[in-house]
């Protein structure tokens, strides 16, 4: 990261910061969310990368700098209430997870759960209504609105004729372990090629 001193820069390129979410030799640059490598004693190793870190964090450090406005002199330490966690992991099932009580759910009954929060915590009425309808629409319908492109797949990372010549000189399977080479027939080569031009 430009402009970011190295040793700041931690596993996962996370910014060193302390309790306040102030970078650490500095005393006006904030990093919050998924940048902040904050350790706590509860979390030592640094906070999950998920929303609610970066809502909580934004939420203690817009408290800081009002205070810090008013003149204040003590702040707030940052502290992750953590309230659990669930995901939909496809039609009717998710996973609900939470640590006070510790409850853990799976299946359908986890899946109303995730649907009825969510729902809960889209903002007006209007658009809960908006999305509940089409969420209906798209169980009824079984349809994606996920539209996804991907660029061709192109796995080998030597050149084709580098991998040619290997296939070439390579005295069948036995003398050659690499996978990708081995289960290469020459049409495959053409077909790597091709994705070879197309990245170009
Ligand atoms: C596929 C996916 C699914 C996820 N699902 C969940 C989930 O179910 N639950 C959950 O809690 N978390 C989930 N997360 C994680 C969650 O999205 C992040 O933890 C959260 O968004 C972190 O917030 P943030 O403000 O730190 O960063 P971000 O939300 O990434 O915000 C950073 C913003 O900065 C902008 N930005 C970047 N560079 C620049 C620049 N140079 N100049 C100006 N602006 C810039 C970006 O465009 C972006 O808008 C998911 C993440 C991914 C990728």
């Amino acid at each position: 990261m430009e402009g970011i001193d190295k040793t700041l820069v931690v596993r996962g390129n996370r910014i060193k910061v302390n309790r306040y979410g102030v970078m650490e030799g500095s005393n006006n640059i904030y990093v919050l969310g998924d940048l902040a490598a904050m350790t706590t004693p509860k979390w030592p190793n640094g906070h999950p990368q998920v929303a609610s870190v970066a809502i909580q964090q934004a939420d203690v450090v817009a408290q800081n700098l009002k205070r810090l406005e008013r003149k204040l002199t003590t702040f707030y330490e940052f502290e992750y209430n953590d309230k659990g966690s669930m995901a939909t992991v496809g039609r009717n099932k998710a996973v609900v997870d939470i640590p006070k009580p510790k409850i853990h759910m799976k299946g359908f009954f986890a899946w109303l759960i995730w649907m009825g929060l969510h729902l809960f915590l889209i903002l007006g009425v209007k658009n809960r209504i908006m999305v509940f309808i089409n969420w209906i629409v798209n169980y009824i319908t079984y349809d994606q609105s996920l539209r996804l492109i991907f660029r061709e797949f192109y796995r080998p990372k030597q050149k084709p004729e580098e991998v040619k010549k290997q296939v070439v000189s390579s005295g069948g399977p036995a003398a050659n372990p690499s996978p990708a080479i081995v289960s290469s027939p020459p049409q495959q080569i053409d077909v790597l090629k091709e994705a070879a031009d197309f990245k170009r």
